[in-house]
């Protein structure tokens, strides 16, 4: 039987560090939804598609494939797991992801993926609407100067630097957008188990999550 771990919560919780964590630990394959939506939003920036013109979005969408290899998303075959981080897709992916068109073609592949296998996918929508019946939901939450300085670090580490503001500020804007968005906005699911990681470590996390995907799994 598949088993389905759903993770959303706000941008910067530390969702897809510990997501990944997860599946490594229970064998399951790992899917980070934000990856395949900065990846068209990637591709409407490189290629100048002006995502506001509802005319051309089905056709250029057509022209985007996306795939993951292993942990890598690829764009068109090419891996792309550099080019989605940047301030420049941050500051237009929530605008992006709110296009009900780019929304039901990444939805279908996600769900696609979650019935070959069993995953561990993070997102914003993952337990209300991708996958309103996985096996567990967990909500992530956090302080917003605890996550602002946490991605600070970790794009310090790939060599971009950003100021703690402007990043506090990128984070706050798209909470707002993918909380206030007309098709399947940020919200907790009734039946998720909110997590809040202002002061856990990473392995504090996972093994919360661990623990609650192991009762599951041995009741079934
Ligand atoms: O998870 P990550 O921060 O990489 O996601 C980037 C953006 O992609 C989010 O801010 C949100 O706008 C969008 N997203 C979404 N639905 C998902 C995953 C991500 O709308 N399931």
């Amino acid at each position: 039987m598949n088993i389905v771990i759903a993770i959303d919560g706000y941008s910067g919780t530390g969702k897809s560090s510990t997501a990944k964590q997860v599946a490594s630990r229970l064998g399951y394959t790992y899917i980070d939804s934000g990856a395949m939506y900065r990846a068209v939003t990637y591709f409407f920036l490189k290629n100048k598609v002006d995502f506001n013109k509802e005319k051309y979005l089905d056709e250029s969408l057509r022209k985007c494939s996306i795939a993951f290899e292993g942990s890598s998303i690829l764009l068109n075959g090419v891996n792309v797991d550099h080019e989605i981080r940047t301030m420049e897709v941050n500051e237009n992916v929530s605008a992006v992801s709110a296009i009900s068109e780019v929304r039901s073609k990444l939805v279908e592949q996600q769900r696609k993926m979650g019935e070959e296998r069993s995953v561990v996918m993070d997102g914003r929508d993952i337990g209300t609407v991708v996958f309103p019946e996985a096996d567990l939901k967990i909500f992530m939450t956090a302080d917003v100067d605890i996550r602002a300085e946490r991605r600070r670090r970790e794009l310090e580490k790939k060599g971009i630097h950003e100021s703690i503001q402007t990043i506090r500020k990128n984070l706050e804007e798209r909470d707002l957008l993918d909380s206030t968005r007309e098709d399947s906005p940020l919200t907790k699911a009734s039946d998720a188990k909110e997590i809040d990681t202002s002061h856990l470590t990473l392995n504090q996390q996972i093994d919360k999550i661990v623990a609650l995907a192991e009762s599951i799994i041995y009741a079934s």
